[in-house]
């Protein structure tokens, strides 16, 4: 695979001139979005009005390697491309983790064979054409503010409350990712100073208190039992007080750190997604927590929930895959 140094946009940082973004500037008829997760690969393929005109999924299969990894991406986008007849697509894929600035190099994967990889690079050599790799989270935040719950807004996060916990902004539809290409990441700022360790290095994380991951380990700690998130929440909905007292506790700490995050960005629209965005609490006891703790009241920034689903990672990576032409 490659050694050579691009940027994660396919750009040759040594030579310009030779610039896979230069070499193949041109309008394409159709966008392909990849989204690599850590069981299955989706594609998708759009036309020129963004409506969908394909779709496929295989496994990733990350347990046989990055290299396996990089082949299962080229195999889907060979055979979307064959079902429209081989005419000239544009390629964007949406990853876990983040790519250096400066080397290319995805950190933070939760797929790990990926870490240390410039995928975007090792993509544009596979198919001799510039190809953008994107962070997940920024794909979700991309097409919810395109085509989706933001549509038309000019500053939207886009909050991702799943497994864990993430975070893109999209400023007048575009992608800001920041001077270290960690924008929108508030999952790993601190909510509580002195509280748990996390992962990446720092102490309390939002990602810590607002998480399924984080929202079953306190019902579990305070219980003894492990349930899952569904099962707590319709609990709570039913009257039980120690599932109530879990739920509690996550709606107040999506109120603190939502307001955290208001505070310094003061967007127009949070579209939340993730698998638990479907927590109703969030929308009700959540949202009356953070009517009382904003700054600057009353509270103008929308709070919804996405319009997408599970489609707004393929959709934000073919979005952002034009962006190289
Ligand atoms: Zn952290």
């Amino acid at each position: 695979m490659s050694t050579g140094v691009f940027g994660s946009d396919g750009s040759n940082l040594k030579d310009p001139e030779k610039s896979f973004a230069i070499i193949f500037r041109r309008a394409y008829l159709f966008k392909i979005g990849i989204d690599v997760g850590g069981t299955k690969i989706e594609g998708v393929v759009l036309d020129a009005t963004n409506v969908e005109q394909r779709r496929m999924r295989i496994t990733t299969d990350q347990h046989s390697g990055y290299n396996t990894i990089v082949k299962r991406v080229v195999s889907i986008v060979e055979a979307l491309e064959g079902q429209i007849g081989h005419q000239r697509a544009s390629i964007g894929v949406g990853s876990p983790g983040a790519a250096d600035q400066e080397t290319g190099e995805l950190r933070y994967c939760n797929i790990h064979c990926m870490n240390g990889k410039n995928f975007a690079a090792d993509l544009s050599e596979a198919f001799e054409k510039p190809v953008r790799v994107t962070n997940d989270a920024n794909c979700f935040a991309l097409a919810e503010a395109t085509l989706g719950a933001a549509k038309g807004c000019r500053m939207v996060f886009g909050m991702v409350l799943g497994t864990g916990c993430g975070g893109g902004l999209v400023f007048n539809r575009q992608i800001w990712n920041g001077a270290s290409g960690i924008a929108g990441e508030w999952g790993h700022s601190s909510l509580i100073f002195d509280g748990p360790d996390c992962y990446c290095g720092r102490r309390g994380c939002v990602e810590r208190y607002l998480s399924g991951n984080a929202l079953e380990v306190h019902y579990e700690t305070l219980s003894g039992v492990s349930e899952n998130v569904q099962t707590i929440s319709d609990r709570s909905i039913d009257g039980d007080p120690l599932p109530i007292r879990v739920i509690n506790h996550f709606v107040e700490s999506f109120s603190q750190a939502t307001a955290n995050l208001i505070t310094v960005l003061d967007p127009h629209v949070i579209v939340i997604g993730g698998g638990l965005s479907g927590l109703p609490q969030i929308y009700t006891e959540g949202l009356c927590h953070l009517r009382q703790n904003i700054m600057g009241k009353p509270l103008n920034t929308l709070i919804v929930k996405n319009r997408l689903g599970a489609s707004s990672g393929v959709i934000g990576a073919a979005l952002e895959g034009q962006e190289i032409v």
